[in-house]
């Protein structure tokens, strides 16, 4: 599942390859994604209207400006419509440039192309989980905390002092934090030093301080490193990611922790997989 460094990196490089280009057609081969306009109780019945009308809309205007909302990507037009995507578990991006065919690997699990004046945007998304929506306005951020921007320790605290979840469940809870998901918030934990068992309302000012300190560290790396590909993570332009090569407790059970020396242990928390260092994380 892609977390905010991924998302971060498409975001990054969408505004390199998209600004100032005309959106030239849309093909929606799922009709799922216009999901804004099912009809309550899931009949999967497409009420026609809205959503097709507004993507039409869209057809003419330029790319303003590529931003994120937590993992929302959002296309800013020029004429002030904004697109919302959220890859959810398994959606990707990938940009070709005009000259390039598609894969016939891929072509099964597109669900949408945006046809742009030099190339073209499609979202490949195998389990349909990835939402697309077409707001009329330039939507105001109400999200939490962004943790790339740093997350402030007094607000961790404050935040947490009624949470007796482990402090590795509460950075992973999105209502709370956002974007960061299993593998960001194992390393982070392990960067500073804290058990991730230990309850989030038993931490700290100063431990908060160091989460928060490792969170900004460890996420701008993995953007660095056009995020971490230890399954089907791909960027924009369909290459891995690095950040991999710099996990320290990620999947690591029972090798040695390259701090101390000792074993890297693997336990389930919240019905995740974690892996921790029990010498080194307090
Ligand atoms: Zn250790």
């Amino acid at each position: 599942m892609p977390e905010l460094p991924e998302v971060e990196t498409l975001c990054r490089q969408l505004n390199t390859v998209l600004q100032g280009q005309e959106i030239l057609r849309i093909d929606i081969m799922d009709p799922r994604l216009g999901s804004v306009e099912r009809k309550r109780g899931g009949s999967g019945k497409v009420i026609p209207g809205t959503f097709t009308r507004k993507v039409a809309e869209l057809i003419g205007q330029r790319v303003a400006a590529v931003t994120r909302r937590g993992k929302y990507i959002q296309l800013q037009m020029n004429g002030g419509m904004t697109v919302e995507l959220h890859l959810r578990m398994s959606g990707r991006l990938l940009y070709l440039a005009a000259d390039k065919p598609l894969s016939p690997s891929i072509v099964p699990y597109c669900r949408l192309t945006i046809g742009l004046s030099a190339g073209i945007l499609l979202l490949i998304d195998p389990r349909r989980f990835a939402t697309f929506a077409v707001q009329p306005d330039k939507i105001a951020p109400v999200l939490p905390d962004d943790p790339l921007e740093g997350l402030p320790a007094r607000r961790l605290l404050e935040i947490a002092r009624t949470r007796r979840m482990p402090v590795k469940s509460f950075l992973m809870d999105q209502r709370l934090v956002a974007g960061i998901g299993n593998i960001y918030a194992c390393e982070i934990l392990f960067a500073a030093g804290i058990d991730p068992r230990r309850p989030a309302c038993n931490l700290t000012t100063v431990e908060w301080r160091k989460v928060s300190k490792a969170a900004k560290a460890i996420l701008c790396r993995a953007v660095a490193c056009r995020g971490t590909t230890v399954s089907d993570w791909r960027d924009l332009f369909g290459c891995i990611g690095t950040n991999q090569n710099h996990l320290e407790v990620y999947s690591r059970q029972a090798e040695p922790c390259r701090r101390c020396g000792g074993s890297i242990q693997r336990i389930t928390l919240g019905g995740r997989g974690t892996w921790f260092c029990p010498i080194c994380q307090k």
